[in-house]
């Protein structure tokens, strides 16, 4: 039964599968650049979110050749405000990696995939079957729910047994003639039928076989995801202010190392953990609060024209800092400083 649902599956993404702006170029050019970039940017992201900046991305960096030779600013730029910017600072890492360890050629195999900067199993998967043919399956959330509810498996799929047993099912079924469509099938399937909610069971491919339409527990299968508890944090953020000789205000931003706990390796307002019982509010200090991964962060936001500590600073107007600034920790800050100095830049 299982070779059938891969070959199901990908007769179905043959004529029912979306036009999107990577599936098209990776049909004219046949570049696996193209697919990477792509799997690069859906990652945590919308579709509807990821075109335009792809498509923006794309136009500007159309090769590895040319991202080897990208602005940092300008990257920066192109892909502000799609979070989660370590993925976008890993694709420069990768190029370089490319460049040096593969003679700006394209790695071709699953192990060779996994050898390059921010590409894991899932990316290395989807590269390697829609570009290569090779037979691998992917696992993401749209795929682990289709193959929990095919198996009526109603265990939540993020424990780390829960999805050995589910890359097993998704070997077991892939459709090892056509991998590429096949992935991609399963993946489209996961967003455009089986929904999380109101599966359109009806549209189904693969509804002759599915254990959770014939019992009707389609809404049990998968079980909730189980979800870390999150911790509560504090941190002080630094904003050294300093007037130009054009009577500018200008704010000190950092790099912050590898020894922040936070947005370590990014440009941004320097920040310090704190403990609860250090904290000494003056009453006046504007706080905010941001969640990172794991951590419900309240900040506190401190603008002072002290030279303290000031080496290592860059100065930026507010006007850079908008241009400038990629999280949206460091935005958030730049917000306050607007409305405590009454700076609109
Ligand atoms: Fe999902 Fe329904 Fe298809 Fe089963 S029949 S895989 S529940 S859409």
């Amino acid at each position: 039964m299982a070779p059938r649902i891969g070959t199901m599956i990908s007769d179905w993404y043959l004529k029912n599968q979306r036009s999107l702006p990577w599936r098209v170029l990776w049909s004219k050019t046949k570049d696996p650049y193209v697919v990477w970039i792509s799997e690069i940017f859906l990652q945590q992201t919308q579709i509807a979110t990821v075109i335009p900046k792809y498509n923006l991305f794309i136009k500007k960096y159309p090769n590895i050749v040319s991202l080897i030779k990208a602005d940092e600013d300008e990257f920066k730029s192109i892909v502000s405000g799609m979070g989660y910017y370590r993925r976008f600072a890993n694709i420069l890492k990768a190029a370089k990696y490319i460049q040096s360890n593969c003679s700006k050629l394209f790695p071709k195999t699953y192990d060779s995939l996994l050898e390059v900067p921010g590409i894991g199993p899932y990316t290395a998967s989807a590269i390697a079957s829609i570009c290569f043919e090779e037979p691998q399956a992917v696992l993401d959330g749209n795929v682990e729910r289709v193959l929990c509810r095919l198996c009526n498996f109603q265990e939540p799929p993020n424990l780390p047994a829960v999805k050995k047993k589910l890359q097993l099912i998704a070997d077991s079924v892939l459709d090892g003639k056509s991998p590429g469509n096949h992935n991609q099938g399963i993946m489209e399937l996961g967003q455009l039928v089986c929904k999380p909610t109101n599966p359109q069971c009806h549209l189904c491919p693969v509804k002759t076989v599915c254990k959770s339409y014939e019992l009707g527990t389609q809404s049990l299968a998968p079980a909730k995801k189980i979800r870390k508890e999150f911790k509560k944090c504090y941190v002080d953020v630094y904003v050294p202010r300093h007037v130009s000789k054009n009577n500018v205000n200008t704010y000190g931003i950092v790099l912050r190392g590898e020894s922040f706990r936070f947005l370590k390796n990014t440009k941004g307002f320097y920040l310090e953990e704190v403990k609860k019982v250090e904290k000494v509010s003056l009453g006046y200090e504007p706080t905010f609060k941001h969640t990172i991964t794991h951590n419900k962060i309240v900040a506190t936001v401190i603008i002072s024209s002290s030279k303290v500590g000031e080496d290592g600073y860059e100065w930026h107007s507010v006007d850079s800092l908008k241009k400038y600034l990629q999280t949206s920790f460091d935005k958030k800050v730049l917000d306050i400083i607007c409305s405590r100095t009454s700076e609109n830049g």
